[in-house]
């Protein structure tokens, strides 16, 4: 049985955040790898409940796997976080920890939406400098979202975030206060998808899809349950940032932190990595164009060195917990890991 082990680290600004370092049955023979969640989910979003995860799959090939617990996660405490604190604080001191504790010279990273965002941010702003190897799934330095969404954002980003300071997927099964009782009962007029009021606040929380954030018919039944647990708050704060970002068509930092850029494709990004982008083809949270721009910003900077991977048939998250995806995407970003510089 693969053994786990939650290594807590203290980020830049003295927020504690967690790693979960999982072994498989024999020691690693290659180095470490750290995978990085998205908004409002937790590390474990990567262990759904299908018969081989990204985990197992990762130790099985002789990774030395760790899951980062960074600000977004919902096993922390809720806080208004912003990409720039995540890419200046958790992202640097996560692969610190890593380094310190495993005694690698270097790190690989998979890393996805928000979670790659921010981690994207970071590397750009030369705050990564041993991180050699990125697979990326979703979005990194050009969010591109469906016409209605962008509307959406626009429009109903100021307007909620007058209401509350916090967004909820768990307002689905309980809703306590007039503000959650309103969102409760918008989603569930509008979204009559499935019958699982996690995964429609899901997709009211993070876009315009039904649903969003998946293909139903790439989730098996135990998966499309267990996200139940596994979606909670979300600030409103990122989400002013995310519009921001929309606007202007490319990553923004909104903190004034002297560690980032204004503008993340203003120069070129300062990093040596090596960059696979992976895009689901029906991407309907960040559209598959969000990678070919990065993917393009990337190649002008060094020509034929990055990858830019479209996977035919898959979404957005059912990209690491669909139930095939041990057998769709999982050689991928393993081909992506194994790729020596
Ligand atoms: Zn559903």
């Amino acid at each position: 049985m693969p053994t786990e082990t939650v290594v807590p680290f203290t980020a830049g600004d003295g927020f504690r955040c967690n790693l979960i370092h999982v072994q498989g049955e024999r020691p690693p023979t290659k180095g470490p790898v750290l995978l990085v969640h998205g908004a409002g989910v937790r590390a474990n979003i990567f262990r759904a409940r299908v018969q081989v995860t990204l985990v197992d799959f990762l130790t099985g090939q002789g990774y030395d796997v760790w899951l980062e617990n960074w600000r977004a996660s919902i096993d922390l405490p809720p806080n208004r976080w912003t990409l720039d604190q995540a890419a200046v604080f958790d992202h640097p001191a996560a692969v610190q920890k890593v380094l310190s504790q495993t005694r690698a010279p270097e790190v690989k990273a998979v890393i996805h939406c928000q979670g790659s965002t921010s981690f994207m941010m970071s590397a750009a702003a030369g705050l990564l400098p041993q991180v050699k190897t990125v697979v990326t799934n979703a979005v990194s330095l050009h969010p591109v979202v469906p016409r209605v969404s962008r509307i959406k954002s626009a429009v109903a980003v100021p307007l909620v975030s007058t209401l509350t300071t916090f967004l909820n997927p768990q307002w689905g099964l309980h809703a306590e206060g007039a503000v959650p009782k309103l969102i409760k009962a918008l989603v569930e007029l509008t979204h009559h998808e499935c019958d699982n009021p996690v995964c429609k606040q899901a997709s009211f929380t993070y876009g315009t899809g039904f649903p969003t954030l998946w293909r139903h018919e790439n989730l098996n039944a135990e998966t499309h349950e267990w996200i139940k647990r596994e979606f909670a708050h979300v600030p409103m704060r990122f989400f002013q940032q995310m519009a921001r970002c929309l606007r202007k068509g490319h990553l923004v930092s909104v903190e004034s932190f002297r560690e980032l850029p204004a503008d993340f494709v203003a120069q070129p990004p300062r990093t040596d990595a090596r960059f696979a982008f992976l895009a689901g083809e029906c991407n309907v949270c960040f559209l598959p164009e969000s990678q070919q721009r990065t993917y393009d910003f990337f190649q002008q900077q060094r020509k034929d060195y990055h990858s830019l991977r479209v996977l035919p048939g898959y979404g957005h998250l059912d990209v690491f917990i669909g139930k095939d995806a041990a057998r769709d995407v999982f050689p991928i970003i393993l081909e992506e890991l194994d790729r020596s510089r």
